[in-house]
């Protein structure tokens, strides 16, 4: 898939809107971004984690690995494309990623991070250091979609499907509310009526 193609389908489900939106941090955005609205079609997920899975076809990878809760069902289609372990971390009571349910990593095994959207990329970094811990070598990282528009600094090479460069801004610097816009809250399901 090429990068427009998955850009035109991430749109067409929803995964993608254009308009005056307030994020769950706060800030307003002219984008929208949800890649479980993708996701939750398998064909879709099967054929971008498939596309995925080709940047890194030539890497010997032994198994996928993903931070929970995001990032498991890309990593699980990459890992299906890749014919290999798919393996995810997930966070203790202690706030901290860890590998749990007998999940193994073997010592020196070549192994690829998948997450879905890359914000700060927080996540794949956590998830790095709990392969490092338990061994393994991490070879690469991957993601759907990279909002930092390719800024993104990884100590392991580093591949999205689609950059995107997301522009947010607090709600007295929005140019959007600038102009009279009202944001709404893409992740419920009421538009927030006017103050
Ligand atoms: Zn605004």
């Amino acid at each position: 898939m090429k990068r427009d193609e998955v850009l035109k389908l991430l749109e067409q489900v929803g995964a993608i809107r254009t308009g005056h939106f307030e994020l769950s941090s706060g800030r307003h955005s002219g984008t929208y971004i949800q890649c479980a609205l993708v996701l939750e079609h398998p064909k879709h997920a099967e054929q971008l984690g498939h596309a995925l899975a080709e940047r890194f076809r030539d890497l010997s990878i032994a198994c996928v690995i993903s931070p929970a809760l995001g990032g498991v069902i890309i990593g699980y289609e990459v890992a299906r494309a890749l014919g290999v372990r798919s393996l995810f971390v997930e966070r203790d009571r202690s706030g901290q990623m860890t590998l749990r349910r007998g999940f193994e990593i073997k010592p020196g095994e070549r192994v690829l991070v998948i997450e879905d959207v890359w914000t700060t990329g927080g996540s794949t970094r956590e998830t790095i250091g709990v392969v490092e811990q338990e061994g393994g070598l991490v070879v690469a990282a991957g993601a759907l979609i990279d909002r930092t528009g390719g800024t993104l600094e990884l100590s392991v090479p580093a591949r999205a499907l689609v950059e995107l460069a997301v522009p947010s801004y607090e709600p007295d610097d929005c140019p959007q509310c600038h102009a009279g816009g009202v944001a709404t809250r893409p992740g419920s399901r009421f538009v927030r009526s006017q103050p």
